[in-house]
């Protein structure tokens, strides 16, 4: 069977299992094909007509069988682009998502160009947020923390990878690890959802850890442990940023005031939802 047909049925597979639309169908197909084969999408484009040979066939059907499973395309390539950077993933790290590069500009107006700042991204996961603004911010001193020393050798290796040097990485539950030390920028994605959502026991978040997704009964219980130890460690002026659900501005608007923290800002995703509160400590 030649490429581009082995493509179109697959495509089609993955509409009639997965409820894809017809691009993320043909995208997934094209990628898991790309994978097995080892080849890039350049070299796909001009190969259409090749015939798959029977072993290419095989590798291909058993990475399709385990997207039609439900296992999320991001694991099935070990591999999942931020920002720019191609890291790696595994199912011991939340996948990087297209709205956290928010939280990632977010932080890149705070710290200028050329200069030092301390940097920490809290919840590290397979680094992406940390190995983003370090790659933007050569100057800036990045500290990367998780609770999963599984996660965190997936992000030192990442760092590796990319050849990125100015971050360090800590096994740490949040601040714990971290003593009295003080930072001008505190950034984290942490797990936000509350714990009875039913999104959690559908589609590729089942394969997601779940001590990265799941936070108590109103999803805030990390955001409430994080804004209230942060103020201890950031420098007279520095920010916190907090990546959150679509429902829960206020609320973290609210956390942060408790907490004394002074010009409460938000900022919109890609989909226009408040995606990232931050706020300004000042003693
Ligand atoms: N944004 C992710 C989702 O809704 C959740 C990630 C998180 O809890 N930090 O799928």
């Amino acid at each position: 069977m030649s490429i581009r047909r082995r493509l179109t049925e697959a495509r089609k597979q993955l509409e009639a299992g997965l409820k894809l639309d017809g691009r993320e169908a043909a995208l997934e197909a094209r990628l898991l094909l790309q994978e097995s084969l080892n080849v890039s999408h350049a070299w796909l484009l001009t190969h259409e007509d090749d015939a798959l040979t029977d072993d290419a066939a095989r590798t291909f059907e058993d990475k399709l069988q385990r997207r039609l499973r439900g296992e999320p395309v991001a694991y099935i390539l070990g591999q999942r682009e931020f920002y720019g950077l191609d890291l790696t993933v595994s199912p011991d790290t939340l996948i990087p998502r297209p709205d956290t590069e928010t939280l990632v500009e977010a932080a890149l107006e705070r710290i200028p160009p050329n200069q030092s700042c301390k940097v920490l991204d809290l919840g590290t996961g397979t680094g992406a947020i940390a190995l983003a603004i370090a790659s933007q911010r050569p100057d800036a001193e990045l500290t990367a923390v998780d609770f999963s020393g599984k996660a965190l050798n997936i992000a030192a290796g990442n760092a590796k990878q990319l050849n990125i040097r100015n971050v360090r990485f800590l096994q740490s539950d949040w601040f714990t690890s971290l003593g009295g030390e003080t930072f001008d920028i505190i950034v984290s994605n942490p797990p936000y959802i509350a714990k009875t959502d039913p999104h959690l026991i559908q589609g590729d978040l089942r394969f997601e850890p779940m001590s990265a997704l799941a936070s108590g009964s109103d999803g805030l219980d990390d955001i409430r442990r994080i804004i209230a130890s942060a103020a201890g460690h950031l420098n007279q002026g520095g920010w916190l940023l907090l990546e959150h659900g679509y429902d829960q501005a206020a609320a973290v608007a609210e956390l942060l005031q408790q907490h004394h923290f002074l010009e409460i800002a938000h900022k919109q995703d890609l989909a226009q939802i408040t995606r990232v509160s931050s706020g300004q400590f000042s003693c």
